[in-house]
């Protein structure tokens, strides 16, 4: 059985004012949700006073990137053990806005991977097709490259680990995959990972959906088989369509 999860990325938005006045209208609107995990993963600024106005809600704080090595001479980089000190729980790793406009690469994100396991931080690893690989029908080798490469030498840890099927051409469009397609992706992602690991091993990791997930489709994503949630960008930015997400059922 695995508990739905609903990542909030706030990509390079709200201030701290914004952060705190957001979890202020956030918290009355989530209450008596038990059954679904929610985490928000803010600016790094942000991140002392989302732990703070969070405390005691059980809504878990996340980082949307990290540096591979645990401390050191290393110039504007956050290290996992510095999440760890914020109360990081998560980390967005491989989206496609880091590896299209910053450059990273599957050896990169390969090391943020297990530098963030080492540290005790569950990694969010967002794969994804670009929309000329799909109409060139290379999703599915595209994703498969992308796991194999991002998950070389990590080894399963029980909870440790959620993927996000991130289809490039429907983050932050408004145009999202079907729910049909994404199932297809979703499921393709777990025989992938059946494969790097063992069966139920595979069955026990968390598959986002993530691209223009929305108050009004997110009941028909979460209704497939191989989806267990969604890491969501814009829609994650008030906390009516926020919790319209999380309230999915
Ligand atoms: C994202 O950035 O991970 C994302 C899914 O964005 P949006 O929901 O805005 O498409």
């Amino acid at each position: 059985m695995r508990t739905p999860l609903i990542v909030a990325n706030w990509k390079m938005n709200k201030s701290i004012r914004d952060t705190e006045t957001f979890v202020q209208d956030l918290l009355p609107l989530l209450s008596g949700v038990t059954e679904v995990e929610v985490a928000v993963c803010p600016s790094f600024v942000s991140l002392p006073a989302l732990r703070g106005a969070l405390s005691g809600s059980g809504i878990r704080v996340g980082a949307q990137n990290l540096f591979w090595e645990m401390k050191g001479a290393y110039t504007g980089e956050i290290s996992p053990l510095m999440l760890v000190d914020a109360g990081c729980s998560y980390v967005i790793l491989g989206h496609s806005e880091r590896r299209q406009i910053m450059g990273e690469n599957d050896a990169i994100i390969n090391r943020k991977v297990r530098a963030a396991l080492d540290a005790g931080i569950t990694p969010i690893l967002c794969v994804g097709e670009t929309l000329q690989e799909r109409e060139n029908h290379m999703a599915r080798e595209v994703v498969k490259e992308q796991l194999s490469r991002d998950l070389k030498d990590v080894s399963f840890a029980p909870g440790g680990m959620v993927i996000a099927y991130e289809p490039v051409w429907a983050i932050g469009t408004g145009v999202n995959a079907s729910s049909d397609d994404a199932q297809e992706m979703t499921g393709f992602i777990r025989s992938c990972l059946a494969r790097l690991y063992r069966r139920e091993q595979a069955e026990s990791i968390r598959i986002l959906y993530g691209g223009s997930v929305k108050p009004e489709n997110i009941a028909e994503f979460m209704a497939e088989e191989d989806i267990d949630g969604a890491l969501v960008g814009g829609a994650s930015l008030q906390a009516d369509s926020f919790a319209g997400i999380v309230r999915f059922k």
